[in-house]
């Protein structure tokens, strides 16, 4: 069952839900359909009249539903094809307006659902131009009526055109009012899409905010620790192993305090930028607080040297005109099992032990 419902309704959301208003559209038609039906039986239409009617309607309805489920639809902006829908909603009132005798009056009332449609999915210029039509084509068939009334099928007594002539009065009234509030509901859509927009913008900027250390544009030590205790995480599940590396830039105390703070700054920023741009595109460096950088490695133990060494040259002489800059680093191997925090203590340690042995040195962890 549910397979027969995919296969007319078709998986993608969207398309159902254009076939869901198709559906709705469709069910409107019967319900009409039956009311001539019945007005047949009042002898108030000609069978034949109503048949054509009916050919009309059910063509209208095979083409949409085509168009809709094949897909054909989405190359144009509205892959509703509403204006199209409606459209065709307004000569079947229209049409029906002609052939139904003294039902017609109440044969207008679907043009309300057409409308109260409309203003939910068009833009105020295409329900204009709805109304134009549905106002074009009540006054072409009142000239029908009253001038080629040979052309028209028997049904019953003939109503006085005066009737008529209320009946177009009353929609010039209801449906340039129902345009306006069409108006209103296509500005509103339009405000909330931007509005939407506007907070997608913030949210993502506040995102980059939460996870880039300011001074120097790369990972804060928050987004370092979640990418830290997530790869110990994975690390111990399915044994993809990764390491971490402290650097600790040499002296930095004596730069600030000779150079000055900005400079320091400075010195901090192209750290960073330098050492970012020589690793590999699986490797992450984060700034963990002042002088203080923590590098994540995915893999094993057997690239981390060379990557060090990059870095090294990197920013020895760059960083700063004045002097090189150097750097101490504490290297450790995650162990299966092991969490984030007792690798990177073991890392620290071994930081502590490269700035003992006498700086610009990585030293491994065992
Ligand atoms: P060591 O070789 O032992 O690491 O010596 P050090 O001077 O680098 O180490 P220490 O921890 O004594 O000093 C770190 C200095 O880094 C002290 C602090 O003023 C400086 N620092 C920390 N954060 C910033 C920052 O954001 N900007 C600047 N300019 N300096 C900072
Ligand atoms: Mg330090
Ligand atoms: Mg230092």
């Amino acid at each position: 069952m549910s397979k027969v419902l995919d296969l007319l309704g078709s998986r993608d959301q969207r398309r159902r839900l254009r076939l869901v208003q198709w559906l709705i559209a469709s069910l409107v038609y019967v319900g009409i359909a039956i009311l001539l039906v019945t007005g047949v039986g009042q002898g108030w239409m000609d069978t034949t009249a109503l048949a054509y009617w009916l050919g009309f309607v059910a063509l209208v309805l095979v083409a949409g539903y085509a168009a809709l489920r094949s897909g054909w639809t989405e190359k144009f902006r509205d892959p509703s094809v509403s204006v199209w829908q409606l459209s065709m909603g307004v000569l079947a009132v229209t049409w029906g307006y002609l052939i139904c005798g003294p039902m017609r009056t109440s044969a207008l009332f679907p043009l309300m659902v057409i409308f109260a449609f409309g203003a939910f999915a068009l833009r105020w210029r295409q329900i204009a131009f709805l109304t134009a039509l549905a106002l074009a084509c009540l006054v072409a068939a009142i000239v029908i009526r009253s001038r080629y009334p040979q052309w028209l099928p028997a049904q019953g007594e003939i109503t006085p055109l005066r009737l008529d002539i209320n009946n177009l009065l009353m929609l010039a009234v209801v449906l340039p009012a129902l345009a306006v509030i069409a108006a209103r509901l296509s500005g509103l859509r339009q405000k909330l899409r931007d509005q939407r927009q506007a907070l997608g913008r913030a949210l993502s900027e506040v995102e980059r905010l939460a996870t880039t250390d300011e001074l120097t544009g790369i990972a804060n030590r928050r987004s370092m620790q979640v990418l830290a205790d997530r790869s110990a995480a994975l690390s111990s599940r399915q044994l993809t192993p990764f390491s971490v590396v402290i650097l600790d830039i040499d002296h930095f105390k004596a730069i600030n305090d000779e150079l000055g703070h900005a400079t320091g700054d400075a010195a901090l920023h192209a750290f960073a930028q330098r050492a970012s741009a020589v690793l590999r595109n699986t490797d992450t460096l984060g700034r963990w607080g002042g002088e203080e950088f923590l590098l994540v490695l995915p893999g094993g133990p057997a690239g981390v040297g060379a990557v060090l060494e990059r870095i090294r040259a990197a920013v020895r002489s760059r960083c700063l005109d004045a002097r090189t800059l150097t750097f101490s680093a504490g290297v450790a191997h995650h162990r299966p099992g092991e969490s984030a925090e007792a690798l990177l203590a073991r890392a620290d340690l071994a930081l502590y032990e490269a700035k003992r042995a006498g700086r610009d040195r990585d030293v491994t962890a065992d």
